[in-house]
């Protein structure tokens, strides 16, 4: 069987020993003679599934037990919408701009009306860096920012250091590095990077912010009910939990965040030292202190029809997923936690011939 080295940003690759056991697992889990796709949310076999996802989010994360942790629908995108319905009490919402993923998310808060404030934005270089952080607010609701921008390949090294709580996307850095939870309100990221299939928004949540929210969010949007309901207050996708539940425990096993960062910036040096060894040639999008360790970003310098041929021939070379983003253009390349380090080796080896052939 020929498995495709896969560079895509999401949905991404899974590890083959989790599909292997998914498959093994399909037509009767643990014996039972049924999928757990078959069987009630509300069932004691999938109540252990749901706990122990939940249980190793927290053991992952260090998050203690005033956070809650729920397994929602409805994408990352719902909770750019979702985020200042519940926590927005009219105090300032502070965001920090880095592109798409938190322009989107600053756009629900327009929408919905509540006192927001752009503090720092890194658009006028077209998104290559992570901007200088102002002084905040000592009382915000929140300040939010994006982990990591899939698109643009840009990163926080650490969090901002807040005075109020910080809510952040991680969507495209979850489970691929240790963070310090000391200050955060909100942590969530659709889990089809480094988590498993699409369908899962995983949010941690301190669970007394739930409290914040006004009377008039209905209650399907509220994080109060969900909490109360273990995340079953509508029936939640249980195959997608499942397999997250998988994910999770093989990334236990294999060392946990510290082990797994490990990795990641290895991969990452590889990736990059190529492209300025190949400067003439290729050109990387983020400043180099801003540098994602999951999404490089970058252009061949000789124009759009050199990359066309670049994504083509990949392909031919049995690697997918390396066209850029539609806002971005250009190349781009994400090595999350399944990509390994000899993907990479293979991804620069055939960039060092491209290079040669067409430069
Ligand atoms: N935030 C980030 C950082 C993302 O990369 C994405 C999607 N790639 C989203 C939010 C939106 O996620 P979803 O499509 O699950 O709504």
């Amino acid at each position: 069987m020929n498995r495709v080295i896969n560079f895509s940003a999401g949905p991404s690759t899974i590890p083959l020993d989790v599909l292997k056991t998914a498959q093994d697992e399909l037509l009767s889990y643990q014996n039972k003679g049924f999928s757990i796709m078959e069987v009630s949310h509300r069932s004691a076999v999938f109540d252990d599934v749901i706990n122990s996802a939940e249980k190793r989010v927290k053991e992952l994360y260090g998050f203690n037990d005033d956070y809650a942790v729920l397994f929602l629908q409805g994408g990352a995108s719902l909770q750019f919408a979702q985020i200042p319905m519940n926590l927005s009490t009219g105090k300032v919402c502070e965001y920090i701009n880095t592109g798409v993923w938190t322009k989107k998310a600053i756009k629900e808060a327009e929408i919905l009306g509540i006192n927001y404030k752009v503090v720092a934005s890194s658009e006028d270089t077209n998104f290559d860096r992570i901007p200088l952080i102002p002084e905040l607010s000592k009382d915000a609701d929140y300040t939010y920012i994006c982990s990591n921008n899939t698109i643009y390949g840009t990163q926080y090294k650490e969090f901002p250091k807040t005075k109020s709580l910080l809510v952040i996307d991680s969507s495209s850095d979850l489970f691929s590095r240790e963070i310090d939870t000391k200050n955060i309100g909100l942590f969530y990221g659709g889990i089809q990077k480094n988590g498993g299939p699409a369908g899962v928004t995983l949010v941690v949540i301190r669970k007394d912010l739930a409290d914040r929210v006004a009377s008039n969010v209905p209650n399907i949007l509220r994080y109060k009910t969900q909490i109360d309901a273990n995340s079953m207050s509508n029936t939640p996708n249980t195959f997608g939990i499942y397999m997250l539940n998988l994910m999770l425990e093989k990334l236990i096993k294999e060392g946990g965040l510290k082990a797994v960062n490990e990795k990641n910036e290895k991969k990452a040096a590889l990736l990059y030292s190529a492209i300025d060894e190949m400067s003439d040639f290729y050109k990387g999008h983020a400043k180099k202190d801003s540098r994602s360790l999951m999404n490089v970003s970058f252009n061949i310098t000789k124009g759009e029809e050199f990359e066309k041929k670049f994504v083509c021939e990949a392909l031919e070379n049995n690697m997918m997923g390396l066209k850029g983003h539609r806002h971005l253009g250009g190349i781009r390349a994400s090595i999350y936690n399944a990509i390994t380090y000899e993907n990479v080796e293979t991804l620069v080896s055939f960039m060092r011939d491209f290079a040669k052939k067409n430069g």
